[in-house]
């Protein structure tokens, strides 16, 4: 998932507003993540089979999200994003990408920095009835957001790349982060679940919405 941020228009941004121009040349610090469009982000991802979690393969696989997804930089990825079609995610976030936010922003979202997770094989299931409604982007839907409904509260389980199990129970912006990533597993984007008429580009949600009570853009929305 994009990390959604006040920060300023970045070369990124630019270049990807630029970016009509076709067909782009690819170089070496091109992303390997795969945009909206690719067939791959809309087919169900397949289980890593047991005798593949704690393969080499897959440990570099899971180094390859991690670096991708801090690059980029993000609070999630999914391996289809990587034109991988296999269930593994991961995701982590930052301390100064939660700086970005102001106070308010940060205690509303219940965003908090914590070091990197890997679920393969996840299996996520809500906890309780309460629900947040938030904008979010994604890394594959580069340069836009929209607001969505997400569950409070999560718990989920799966392995790490070394085949330990776990299970996380979580709420807040880690629970929108899990939710986000778990539904690229099924060929899912944030698009098929937002309020469609709050899709934004990132800039213009910026400049609209950025220090802004979440309570007072749901009224500009009339939600
Ligand atoms: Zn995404």
């Amino acid at each position: 998932m994009r990390a959604v941020k006040r920060a300023p228009i970045t070369a990124a941004l630019l270049l990807a507003a630029c970016g009509a121009t076709l067909p782009r040349i690819r170089n070496v610090n091109e992303t390997p993540i795969v945009q909206a469009g690719t067939p791959v982000l809309r087919s169900r991802a397949a289980e890593v089979a047991a005798k593949g979690v704690a393969t080499p393969a897959t440990k570099a696989l899971v180094a390859k999200m991690i670096d991708t997804m801090r690059k980029a930089p993000g609070v999630g990825l999914a391996a289809p994003q990587l034109g991988v079609g296999l269930r593994i995610i991961v995701l982590e976030d930052r301390d100064d990408l939660i700086a970005l936010l102001t106070p308010q922003e940060r205690g509303e979202r219940e965003r908090i920095a914590f070091a990197p997770r890997v679920f393969i094989n996840p299996v996520l299931r809500a906890i309780g009835d309460a629900r947040a409604t938030f904008f979010e982007g994604c890394l594959s839907v580069n340069g836009y957001v929209g607001l969505v409904e997400r569950h409070h509260e999560v718990l989920v389980s799966g392995l790490d790349e070394n085949g330990a199990a776990q299970t996380w129970r979580v709420r807040g912006w880690p629970a929108r982060i899990l939710q986000h990533e778990v539904d690229h597993l099924d060929g899912t984007l944030y698009v098929d679940r937002m309020k469609t008429r709050s899709f934004a580009t990132s800039q213009e949600a910026r400049l609209r919405y950025a220090g802004k009570p979440i309570a007072e853009i749901l009224k500009l929305f009339g939600l």
